[in-house]
């Protein structure tokens, strides 16, 4: 099994030679530390100075890593990949919005994202962040349990309506929604919010799904105690489970704040975290759905192990495998050949507002030497197959 994400055949079946050549050169040069700080710097630069650098951006990073700059242009992407068996999910890029109007228009794309991809088989979920909804510092003061002036009292119980619309309308759709997860200092209020959601609109199935970053040493006890409150509730956990992202933030944090790390104390306790939340949530499928979000091939090769144990098809609608669009395309295309449920993240938007999106996708494979060397040398090795 492990042998099938070899196929480079099956996981780039999709790009052409210039589009391979394309990857090719784009991953050289991510794995250039200085160049990614330099490129980084000099784009945006240009992006505040108003040079025409737009289609320069678009022809390279952004054509591989977004699908377009809206729903509609990510269309002929979602197709191509579904013929391969391999689903989207649309994630609306923009970040670092903290204005009000600009909640309320998130919410509104969302909605529209929603209606859009309602019975498009290739796009069975939406996702969205729950910072696109309010203000980073508002979560983490209702998280820490202190009393809210009326005026933020106010501003939170927009904060719960947006998210109680998107779920209604999720599930009068049927449409299943993911809700990421960020830094641990905001996510016990938001935390609240979907467990709350899932009280309300997973009573007969898994609809809204949130994150458990599984680098948090306490995600697995969080798990079991939401899965005590779904049994006496009667409702269905959605979750997804990654690594999380947000690690050299959280340990600084941490240190400087003088608090014990939300962080597993090294990268094995992280995966034998992943692992445990897998097993359990793959042991309690009757009333839970897992969507795994990793790009680690280890992990997605005991998923798809467990599940043959545990006799659970690769077809089976209460597991997911996911990855971003632009990376791993090994384990996305050739899981979805053995005909397990893939669906990869992605993102949109115009190409200024992407930019933070794509300089984090830079310098995490650039801090993530291993997963770009990966990258680099499948690139070659399907190269070298089409006799590039
Ligand atoms: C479809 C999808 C959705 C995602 N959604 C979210 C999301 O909602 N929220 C979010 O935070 N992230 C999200 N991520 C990103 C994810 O959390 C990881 O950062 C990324 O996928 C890399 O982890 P990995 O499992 O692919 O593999 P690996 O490359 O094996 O793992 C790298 C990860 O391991 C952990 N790690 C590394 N070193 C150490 C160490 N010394 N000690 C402890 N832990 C360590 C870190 O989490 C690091 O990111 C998503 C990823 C995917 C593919």
């Amino acid at each position: 099994m492990d042998q099938i994400f070899n196929n480079t055949e099956n996981a780039f079946a999709l790009k052409t030679d210039s589009q391979l050549e394309r990857a090719y050169f784009l991953f050289k040069l991510i794995a250039n530390q200085p160049l990614v700080r330099i490129g980084t710097a000099v784009t945006n630069f240009a992006i505040k100075a108003h040079l025409p650098v737009e289609s320069l951006i678009r022809a390279t990073v952004f054509d591989h890593f977004c699908g377009g700059t809206s729903e509609e242009e990510c269309i002929p992407v979602v197709d191509k990949m579904f013929e391969k068996g391999v689903c989207s999910v649309l994630d609306y890029s923009v970040e670092g919005k903290e204005e009000e109007e600009q909640f309320d228009a998130t919410l509104e794309k969302i909605l529209k994202i929603l209606r859009f991809v309602k019975e498009k088989q290739a796009i069975p979920f939406a996702v969205f962040k729950p910072t696109g909804f309010g203000r980073i510092s508002l979560y983490q003061k209702v998280g820490e349990g202190k009393e809210l002036t009326s005026d933020e009292q106010d501003e939170w119980n927009c904060v719960i309506n947006r998210f109680d619309v998107v779920c209604k309308k999720a599930h009068e759709m049927d449409v299943a929604l993911l809700i990421d997860g960020e830094e641990s200092w905001m996510q016990d209020a938001a935390d609240d919010i979907v467990a709350t959601m899932m009280r309300k609109y997973n009573k007969e199935k898994p609809i809204v799904y949130n994150t458990l970053q599984m680098y948090r040493w306490d995600r697995l006890e969080y798990l079991k105690q939401l899965h005590m409150d779904a049994k006496a509730q009667g409702f269905h956990i959605g979750m997804k489970l990654v690594r999380g992202a947000y690690m050299e933030k959280e340990n600084k944090r941490a240190e400087e704040l003088g608090y014990k790390s939300p962080i597993c104390i090294s990268k094995q306790a992280t995966d034998e975290n992943f692992d445990a939340g897998v097993m359990y949530m793959l042991d309690h499928l009757d009333c839970m759905a897992i969507f795994a979000g990793t790009h680690n091939e280890a992990s997605s090769y005991k998923v798809a192990e467990i599940m043959k144990t545990k006799h659970i098809e690769n077809h089976d609608s209460r597991v997911w495998f996911g990855q971003l669009y632009g990376m791993s395309d090994h384990i996305s295309f050739n899981l979805a050949a053995e005909g397990y449920n893939v669906a990869k993240y992605l993102p949109f938007g115009p190409v200024r507002d992407v930019m933070p999106y794509l300089i984090r996708r830079a310098e995490e494979n650039t801090s993530v030497a291993g997963q770009t060397s990966r990258e680099l040398s499948l690139l070659k090795q399907e190269k070298k197959r089409r006799k590039l």
